[in-house]
């Protein structure tokens, strides 16, 4: 699938320390999860190309911080054309690797450049604050400053998205970064950080440093345990993010954490039922099923339950599965063995306990899965506790508006949320109580450059995209000036 690239000089397998490709004393695959096959194989580093990516990092960082906001946003708006320029073969590389539709690859290319772009425009306006003053002998300044080396450890399921949604804020802040792309898909990331060199971005402020699954660990451990590194941002399992915390513990590190979900996606009695199924559609079958915000657990109100769980089934049943760069497709493949295993577990178990299958259920042939639809769901099943991270749509009943907003806080997640309601009462007080970081009301799709994303209790901390995105790369300084 890589043979027909434009320009196969996006092609790249070496890691990038300090400006330079390196090849590492050892390498790793990279598999097609459609067919099982090699791709590549990466430059798999380890802790010392780490301590190296971060000592040029420190050294790039006063002539980055020091260059003028506008001068960091000229690279900036530089790489976001070249992203879109060659968005083509971005997109052939990432279905490639990760196996989601090649429309949606694109489509996550445009997403991921439109964070480039609105970081760009927001480097210009970090601004500061004068406070009125208490003591006429002094007055008292606020500045923003880059907060210094970053780190960001990236997942496999928006391959290149979720570097660009950490890494062009860092930049356009003023901060050097040290990116540990995900094992599985490494070389998107490897790709955009090319284009970034061919923007203009300087040696050591951009650095990718690729590692398989084990030496992801010991990388993970260095970039936390460096006190060199200020923030790192992590976008991931709760599990994982857990671990991060911890060993961030005593550097003290700013931390940005983009963790699991378990979102709930809530039909009420009055909501327009094609509207909400095809919502259901985007945020459940998108990518899969793998995304932190897709639906998890689908709650329909008992009188319209039979309705909306009829046309929801006629849809998915319409929906076709197969090799990502097949026209027409709308599933890929999952990523892995063990991803196909955990839905695999939530079907069995919830049939065990006495859901109704109505579409799907089974794997197909290597890592495809039938999306699926279970009726008859309780919250007593994993499907309903536990981020499925597949195709799969559990739908469970409810009576009341009080019983449906209980129902979708009983999780120590917080992430996205949705429901479908043409209540402006109901809007209001559902979208209030809602315990979550984002809710859709009305629509399946939430995420843009423009909107604060990020989850609350357990699915993380701090926020990403929007004019709030930039915080966590800044420090405040307060300037006090006195005897005047
Ligand atoms: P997923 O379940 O989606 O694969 P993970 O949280 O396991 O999510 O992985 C997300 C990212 O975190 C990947 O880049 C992976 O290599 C990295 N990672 C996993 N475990 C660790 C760890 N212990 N320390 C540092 N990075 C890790």
């Amino acid at each position: 699938p890589l043979a027909s690239l434009k320009d196969a000089s996006l092609l790249k397998t070496d890691a990038l320390v300090a400006g330079a490709w390196l090849t590492g004393a050892s390498r790793f695959d990279v598999v097609d999860p459609a067919t099982g096959r090699k791709l590549a194989d990466v430059a798999n580093l380890g802790p010392t190309e780490t301590e190296q990516a971060i000592a040029a990092a420190a050294e790039a960082w006063p002539a980055w911080r020091a260059a003028t906001a506008k001068a960091r946003a000229a690279v900036l708006i530089k790489w976001f054309q070249l992203l879109l320029q060659h968005a083509d073969d971005l997109a052939r590389i990432m279905t490639a690797e990760q196996g989601k539709p090649l429309a949606e690859a694109k489509g996550e290319v445009v997403y991921a450049a439109s964070f480039i772009e609105w970081f760009a425009e927001e480097a210009k306006r970090v601004y500061g604050e004068t406070i009125p003053t208490t003591d006429p002998n002094k007055r008292y300044l606020v500045i923003r400053q880059a907060i210094g080396v970053c780190a960001a450890i990236t997942p496999w399921n928006f391959p290149i998205a979720m570097i660009t949604r950490k890494v062009a804020p860092a930049l356009a802040a003023g901060c050097p970064v040290v990116i540990k792309p995900a094992e599985q898909t490494p070389l998107s990331a490897l790709a955009v950080a090319e284009l970034g060199l061919r923007a203009g971005i300087p040696p050591g402020v951009l650095n990718v440093i690729t590692a398989d699954g084990d030496r992801s660990i010991e990388v993970g451990r260095v970039l936390c345990d460096s006190d060199t590194v200020r923030h790192l941002s992590f976008t991931g399992s709760t599990e994982v993010g857990r671990i991060l915390m911890q060993q961030c513990a005593p550097t003290i590190k700013k931390l940005s954490l983009e963790l699991g979900g378990n979102a709930p996606f809530i039909v009420f009695d009055d909501a327009d039922l094609d509207s909400a199924v095809e919502g259901a559609i985007q945020s459940k079958y998108r990518n899969a099923g793998q995304t932190c915000v897709c639906a998890n657990r689908l709650y329909a109100q008992d009188s319209v339950y039979d309705t909306f769980v009829a046309k929801l089934t006629a849809k998915v049943q319409a929906l076709k599965v197969g090799n990502g760069f097949e026209a027409g497709v709308n599933q890929g493949p999952l990523i892995d063995d063990h991803a196909v295993g955990k839905v695999e577990r939530h079907v069995a178990d919830a049939l065990d306990k006495g859901a109704r299958l109505l579409t799907g259920g089974k794997r197909l042939e290597g890592r495809f899965f039938e999306p699926t639809v279970l009726a008859d769901v309780t919250p007593a099943m994993l499907c309903s506790r536990e981020e499925t991270f597949g195709p799969l749509a559990p739908v469970i009943r409810f009576k009341t508006e009080e019983e449906a907003i209980a129902l979708a806080n009983n999780t120590e997640y917080g992430l996205a949320s949705y429901f479908f309601s043409r209540d402006i009462g109901r809007i209001f007080r559902v979208g209030e109580a809602l315990e979550y970081g984002m809710v859709g009301v009305n629509t399946g799709l939430i995420a843009v450059a423009e909107v604060p994303f990020g989850g609350v209790k357990q699915s993380g901390l701090g926020r990403e995209g929007s004019r709030h995105g930039i915080d966590d790369y800044v420090e405040l300084k307060y300037l006090c000036l006195g005897d005047l």
